[in-house]
């Protein structure tokens, strides 16, 4: 991978970073993107038809399990090499901040610590008619749980298709997205918004713009610096050549 000259001491002397992941930065971790198919019983169902508030009331448990699922799996599996590179990143930047799109909780188990979940996190579940926020609770199998203080159903904390993004989230995002030199946008397609709009507000902001992907997408023709390739490897390449 070539590194343009200029950009490894500008990136060591930024104090302020921000870097907006999406789910290929989990996919070396074993975890499926949005685009690569469901395996299965899973595969005759889009995700669209999962993920949204109107398929919980249509069909909860089928909702359910395909959380309870995707939780096991998300247990079982490590943080990978990108994860790690950017928990690295944050001990050397002064004001870094990590915006996720992912509700695996990959980026917490490397060691990144300020890290804003913008989709929520399916480690967590939340009452239906919304009495607050549960860690823990009893998952009985085939079986949308019930709140411990309403009997409404339990559902996933994460952001549904068609649903608002957790406010105070969402505004420390744009806030972080406003003032940093640097914005780097790793292994997320650019396609669901409002995620979708930070790199552009950075890039307006006279930030840096700078991307990592296996493809183009749309948001590459905008970035100053585009890395093609894997997270997990070009991550660990750039930490170690700026901050090494
Ligand atoms: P996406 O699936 O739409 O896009 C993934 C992007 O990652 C693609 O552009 C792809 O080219 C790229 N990519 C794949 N492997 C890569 C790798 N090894 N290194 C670098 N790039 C790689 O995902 P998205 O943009 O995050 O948005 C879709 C939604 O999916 C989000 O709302 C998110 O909450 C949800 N989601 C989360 C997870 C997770 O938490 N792990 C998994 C799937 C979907
Ligand atoms: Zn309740």
């Amino acid at each position: 991978m070539e590194i343009p000259s200029e950009l490894i001491p500008f990136l060591r002397s930024s104090g302020r970073i921000v870097a907006l992941t999406g789910a290929g930065v989990s996919q070396e971790s074993g975890l499926r993107t949005f685009r690569d198919p469901m395996e299965g019983l899973w595969a005759q169902y889009r995700p669209e038809d999962l993920a949204t508030p109107e398929a919980f009331e249509r069909t909860p448990e089928l909702v359910w399990e395909f959380y309870a699922r995707r939780r096991l799996k998300a247990g079982e599996v490590q943080p990978n090499a990108g994860h790690l590179a950017l928990a690295e990143m944050e001990r050397h930047v002064p004001h870094f901040t990590l915006v996720t799109q992912n509700v695996d909780g990959l980026h917490q188990s490397a060691g990144s610590e300020n890290v804003v979940e913008l989709h929520g996190n399916i480690t967590r579940v939340k009452c239906s008619h919304g009495c607050g926020v549960f860690s823990e609770w009893e998952e009985i199998q085939g079986k949308a749980p019930t709140c411990p203080a309403c009997g409404a159903k339990l559902r996933p904390d994460v952001v549904w298709f068609g649903e608002m993004l957790p406010g105070d989230e969402l505004a420390t995002a744009v806030q972080a997205t406003r003032t940093c030199a640097v914005f780097f946008s790793i292994g997320t397609s650019g396609l669901v918004q409002p995620a979708a709009a930070l790199p552009l507000l950075a890039k307006q902001t006279g930030a840096v713009l700078v991307e990592i992907n296996t493809e183009l997408t749309p948001l590459t023709p905008s970035v100053d610096y585009f890395f093609q390739g894997k997270a997990g490897e070009i991550l660990p390449e750039l930490v170690r050549a700026v901050w090494g």
